[in-house]
């Protein structure tokens, strides 16, 4: 697997693109913001929910560089993740991920959480998640 082709004409990467952790700009571009599946040098899963998420966080932080707020003021915001898989028309399960930046450590630590436990609960969390997320992106059906 690899980032499309426009990641190599651009001169952003070869095989994915590198961000400048825990931002989401290029590590080769300053004028340029990655998000989603094309990046390469972070933990996040390569997940719809991820690249929705950071889409938001970028946005937040190009309207604070808009106000003229320099990076380095602008706290880092990582994204999270849940994949929620149907095992019948009702029952789900999920795995979920949560990233924060150690600024110690000068790294991103995840913490991870399973529920295998097939549920009719997780089956309505799952149609709540989905319908949060269209609504957010495409507007309130
Ligand atoms: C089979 C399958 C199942 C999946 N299931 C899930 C799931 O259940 N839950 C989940 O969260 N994620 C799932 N994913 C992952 C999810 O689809 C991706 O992580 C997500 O779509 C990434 O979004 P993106 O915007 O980064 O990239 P993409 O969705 O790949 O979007 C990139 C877009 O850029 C366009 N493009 C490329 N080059 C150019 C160019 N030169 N000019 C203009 N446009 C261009 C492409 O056509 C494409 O539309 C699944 C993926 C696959 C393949």
């Amino acid at each position: 697997m690899k980032a499309g082709e426009l990641v190599r004409t651009a001169g952003l990467g070869e095989r994915w693109a590198n961000v400048r952790v825990p931002y989401f700009l290029s590590e080769k571009d300053d004028r340029v913001y990655l998000v989603g599946d094309i990046t390469g040098n972070t933990p996040f899963p390569k997940s719809g929910m991820v690249a929705y998420v950071s889409g938001t966080i970028v946005a937040r932080q190009i309207v604070e560089r808009l106000k003229g707020k320099p990076l380095s003021e602008i706290p880092p915001e990582l994204p999270n993740n849940i994949c929620y898989s149907f095992v019948d028309s009702e029952e789900a399960i999920w795995v979920s991920a949560n990233y924060s930046w150690d600024e110690a450590a000068k790294q991103i630590k995840a913490q991870s959480a399973v529920d295998n436990q097939r549920s009719q609960a997780n089956g309505t969390a799952a149609i709540g998640w989905a319908t949060g997320l269209w609504n957010d992106m495409f507007g309130p059906a």
